[in-house]
């Protein structure tokens, strides 16, 4: 017979991965899916300096490590596979994956969110020819060449940091005259030589034939076009956008209730408009998007999920 779930969990970030945790370790029976690998965003950040007791080896990637090791411990079930589409009009869930379909009788959305793209000419061409939108990933290949880092919050500032470790220099550019990163953030790089600033410019154009070769910037009050194209020696520079995120889900939309930026909405207990179905982690509407708030909201949706079944299904 066709295995039914307690709960099924879409995404093994670090809402993903605590829920796993937690409702594995009720005794549930729990499956995490997950689109390529574990870890999410923090899959790709150098450094996770505030989770609380993240001190040593506070590597996105090592955090990420225990997190699957623990709910595994418990035994949580992974399986790889992109969902592509749900069903939660009835008590039993279904949600379809492009190798197989599942069933459940909770399902706790976990899928995060991804990088916002700039949205200009050359930005999608020259993706991985010189922009990129993850410094841990990629900051080795910019060594002693110039990189430009865009916007002015927490990400843009802490990665611009990074970046000075790899690149000669390190120019930020946003689009109004002061940043929005936390001030101590800030006072970092102020003081960090390595670190210029560009006030009150949008990026107009990326150019480049096969890999970037001159970016395009409009001052914002002043309305003047410039173009800064790459020293002739070094033949290039990098571009690492870090404008914020969007959330991915796309899947649940008419489905599940969300805000108008598509982020999902739920109660304090991460309930959903559809019973049974719970949302954690960085595609809730929340006020701030942390590893420290995901496995939190993880943590909080599977002892509701437990709950939930309790109460809905006969044994
Ligand atoms: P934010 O939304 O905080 O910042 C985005 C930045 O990009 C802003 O400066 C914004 O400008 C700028 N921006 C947005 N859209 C555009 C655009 N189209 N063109 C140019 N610039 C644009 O995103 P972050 O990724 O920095 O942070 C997301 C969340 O994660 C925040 O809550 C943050 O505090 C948290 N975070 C915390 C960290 C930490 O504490 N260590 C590390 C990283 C993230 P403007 O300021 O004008 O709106």
């Amino acid at each position: 017979m066709e295995k039914i779930y307690d709960v099924i969990i879409i995404g093994s970030g670090p809402a993903g991965l605590s829920a796993g945790l937690y409702s594995a370790r009720a005794k549930m029976s729990t499956l995490i899916l997950e689109k390529e690998k574990s870890g999410g965003q923090i899959g790709t950040t150098n450094e996770v300096a505030n989770y609380p007791g993240s001190i040593e080896n506070a590597t996105g990637p090592g955090l990420t490590a225990r997190m699957v090791a623990q709910a595994e411990e418990f035994g949580s079930e992974r399986k790889k596979d992109k969902i592509v589409e749900v069903d939660f009009s009835d008590k039993i869930k279904i949600v379809k994956g492009e190798k197989e379909e599942y069933k459940a009788k909770s399902v706790i959305i976990a899928t995060g969110a991804t990088p916002r793209l700039m949205g200009v000419p050359g930005e999608k061409e020259l993706t991985g020819k010189g922009i990129s939108y993850c410094a841990t990933c990629d900051a080795d290949f910019f060594t002693d060449l110039e990189v430009f880092v865009i916007g002015g919050g927490d990400s843009a500032v802490e990665e611009a940091i990074y970046l000075t470790k790899f690149a000669r220099k390190v120019i930020i550019v946003h689009r109004r005259d002061e940043l929005r990163a936390a001030k101590s953030i800030q006072e970092k790089a102020f003081k960090n030589k390595k670190i210029d600033f560009i006030w009150n410019t949008a990026i107009e154009e990326i150019k480049g034939d096969g890999i970037v070769e001159g970016i395009v910037f409009k001052n914002r009050e002043t309305g003047e076009i410039t173009e800064h194209v790459a020293d002739e020696e070094d033949g290039t520079f990098g571009i690492f956008p870090f404008i914020g995120y969007l959330p991915l889900g796309d899947i649940f939309k008419e489905k599940i209730d969300m805000d108008k930026a598509g982020y999902i909405l739920t109660d304090a207990d991460m309930k959903t408009n559809v019973a049974g179905v719970f949302a954690a982690g960085d595609i809730r509407q929340k006020s701030l998007r942390q590893v420290v708030t995901a496995v939190s909201d993880g943590a909080i949706a599977a002892v509701q999920a437990e709950k939930y079944i309790e109460n809905t299904f006969d044994e």
